[in-house]
């Protein structure tokens, strides 16, 4: 009375394209074959993945860049600020901000 999956497996070398021979439990395929099932371990996979490159090297370097431009932005507004002090303070801010954005341009390789 059990349907079949209604899955082709893709023949490979030398090997025919078969049917999956399993019994179908949802919306004519089995467990295995059903879309939703096959969506759901390609985006496990892919998430995977994701999570390799991120803790590889590119992955630390973009997430440094990230900072960087996380603290950049921050000098920036800092020096806003610094406008507001007595000429003493607000020189000694801009030159500490000067300091740290040349650092982190040169860690971000833009000179
Ligand atoms: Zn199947």
């Amino acid at each position: 009375m059990a349907d079949r999956c209604k899955k082709v497996i893709p023949g490979g070398v030398g090997l025919h394209a078969r049917q999956c021979t399993r019994s179908a439990v949802r919306d004519g395929y089995c467990k295995q074959h059903h879309p939703n099932a096959i969506k759901a371990r390609r985006e496990a996979s892919d998430a995977r993945y994701r999570e390799q490159l991120a803790r590889g090297p590119w992955g630390q370097l973009e997430a440094a860049n990230c900072r960087i431009e996380a603290l950049t932005k921050a000098l920036h507004q800092m020096c806003k600020i610094a406008d507001f002090m007595p000429d003493d303070v607000a020189e000694l801010l801009h030159a500490e901000a000067r300091t740290a954005l040349a650092s982190a341009a040169g860690a971000v390789g833009m000179g």
